[in-house]
């Protein structure tokens, strides 16, 4: 049960995994269906087409062998047929006992000119009322009464016409012999006797039996008017009823036809003709299941065919749908994948290698492409937009737009190198509003804020562009001076808190600043020279605020 449960997961997954593969894979998966339908199909259109025909064939074949035969028979009996007629008429044949010994050897004469003139005749005699037997060359056993042998009796019965053939074994020889009798009248009627021909049966049967080396079951035998088997190659079936060995009631009443029956297990077929001449039905017979072997090994052939065809055909197509359709899809995929990673081919050798013969596809592929390329135009528009807005945002304060402390410190370490390299002059300045948290405590927060604003406003329009100016901290900002003394920085410093004392801010507040300013000198680093700008600033607050110590 678990078992039969993770199979039919396994199935599940696998059709799942399915509607993932790829198109060649899917067409060909599509290609093998369809040719095991048509194979399927064809298959069994072909397996019925070769079955009837096969069967019809096997009829025409026996309905031909049976028409040999037939042809044959007739051919064997019909002169002996008529002989024994010729020899009813004789008047030496007929009264050949009543009359003197000239009679009997005139017609024992007869009888020996015939059996000369036909070969198949073995022994031509008569038997007549009074218990005479007229035969050449033949001493009849002691006590041999004709007028109860079968031919005697045979003729009796189907007289006036000739009796049918009778099977029976000579006694001497053990040769099987089959007779054709009639009776011997005179012209009111009066019966005389019966006169019957002799025919050997072992060349007749040897020949029914000949095989067909396509079909080697096939024989033909012959019954009687009366369905008595009189001509057979197995000598135990002679004299038996015909259908007293198959399991079938056919009385052959048509001219022809055909017939199945089972005989000792064996289904058979077969096709009679009845000889209307002799009234014998002549009865080719093959074994069914020879020609079913025969369709088998046919059908399977023929199958195999279709099949090698049906899968070459479909490895055919899909061979040609692949190069036509998998292969310009491909080229579409590389080129589209080529253009959403934004790798245009420029180079003209690999372009040509993506081009596809298709103009569809080359068309798609184009558009796609501009389509990609448009929209990787804007994109970096949009990003190179986004990255001056990022590094602005990474240099600058948010709240004042001036230069950050990060900025500011790059700024420095360019100018203190280009001091160390160039021997070039450069101060700082360091400045801190005054008592800046009274502006918060009083007005609030969004009021300094203001205040912060207008202060850098009032910096920046006061510095040179070679000055660059920074918020360092909270209320505290930077302004770096490149080739500026110590002298000339606290000018600007001095003139930046004048300016800063007497303007107007947006506070009722009077807002002053106090400041440090130092000036780079050989050997000072970067950090020392800050901590001495920062050490004035605080002695510019410890001496009273609103002052600039240099
Ligand atoms: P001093 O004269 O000694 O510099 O006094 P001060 O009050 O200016 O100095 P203190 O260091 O005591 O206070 C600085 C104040 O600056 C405290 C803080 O609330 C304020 N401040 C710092 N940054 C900002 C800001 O971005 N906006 C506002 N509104 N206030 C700020
Ligand atoms: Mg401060
Ligand atoms: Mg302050």
């Amino acid at each position: 049960m678990d078992f039969g449960i993770s199979i039919l997961k396994k199935i599940y997954r696998r059709v799942k995994q399915k509607r993932t593969r790829s198109l060649k894979k899917s067409l060909f998966v599509s290609f093998l269906f369809l040719s095991l339908v048509m194979v399927l199909l064809f298959g069994s259109l072909m397996t019925s087409l070769l079955y009837y025909s096969g069967i019809n064939n096997a009829y025409a074949i026996i309905f031909n062998k049976n028409k040999a035969a037939s042809n044959y028979i007739e051919g064997y009996f019909k002169p002996l047929s008529t002989a024994v007629q010729l020899l009813a008429r004789q008047p030496e044949v007929i009264y050949a006992v009543e009359d003197p010994l000239s009679q009997k050897e005139k017609a024992l004469s007869l009888f020996e000119t015939l059996k000369n003139a036909l070969s198949n005749i073995n022994y031509i005699y008569s038997g007549y009322e009074d218990g005479t037997l007229l035969i050449n060359n033949y001493t009849p056993p002691k006590g041999y009464d004709p007028r109860k042998r079968p031919w005697y009796l045979a003729a009796l019965k189907t007289a006036p016409d000739i009796s049918d053939g009778i099977p029976y074994q000579e006694a001497v020889t053990s040769e099987w012999l089959v007779s054709l009798s009639k009776v011997l009248t005179d012209d009111t009627g009066n019966l005389h006797g019966v006169v019957t021909i002799d025919a050997s049966m072992d060349s007749v049967t040897k020949n029914l039996y000949e095989r067909d080396p396509a079909y080697p079951s096939t024989y033909s035998y012959v019954v009687d008017g009366e369905g008595t088997v009189i001509l057979h190659h197995r000598d135990d079936l002679l004299g038996t009823k015909f259908s007293k060995n198959v399991d079938i009631e056919d009385d052959l009443s048509s001219p022809a036809g055909r017939l199945s029956y089972t005989f000792e297990q064996t289904r058979k077929i077969a096709y009679y003709t009845k000889l209307e001449s002799l009234g014998w039905s002549v009865i080719t017979v093959f074994n069914k299941q020879e020609v079913l072997n025969l369709l088998i090994v046919r059908i399977l052939l023929s199958l195999a065919v279709v099949i090698a065809v049906s899968l070459l055909l479909g490895q055919i197509i899909s061979r040609t749908l692949s190069n036509k359709i998998i292969a310009p899809l491909r080229t579409l995929e590389q080129r589209v994948r080529a253009a959403i990673s934004g790798s245009f081919q420029t180079d003209d050798q690999t372009k040509l290698s993506l081009m596809s013969k298709y103009s569809e596809i080359d068309s798609i592929a184009n558009h796609i492409e501009q389509l990609t390329e448009q929209s990787l135009l804007q994109k970096n528009q949009e990003l190179e937009a986004k990255n001056e807005l990022l590094e602005k945002v990474s240099q600058t304060d948010y709240l004042t737009g001036l230069l950050n402390r990060r900025k500011i410190n790059e700024e420095m370490e360019k100018e203190y190198q280009r001091a160390i390299r160039y021997g070039c002059a450069f101060s700082i300045i360091i400045l801190d509003i005054d008592w800046f948290k009274s502006v918060n405590d009083a007005h609030g927060h969004n009021a300094g804020d203001q205040v912060l604003k207008e202060m850098s406003d009032i910096l920046s329009s006061m510095l040179r562009t070679t000055d660059s100016l920074a918020r360092w901290g909270g209320e505290e900002f930077l302004i770096l001076c490149p080739g500026i003394t110590l002298e000339a920085s606290a000018e600007v410093a001095q003139r930046i808190q004048a300016a800063i004392e007497e303007n107007s801010f947006s506070v009722p507040k009077k807002i002053t600043i106090s400041a440090g300013t130092c000036e780079y000198r050989s050997g000072h680093s970067l950090e020392g020279l800050l901590v001495e700008a920062d050490r004035k600033l605080y002695k510019a607050k410890s001496l009273g605020r609103n002052r600039v110590v240099f």
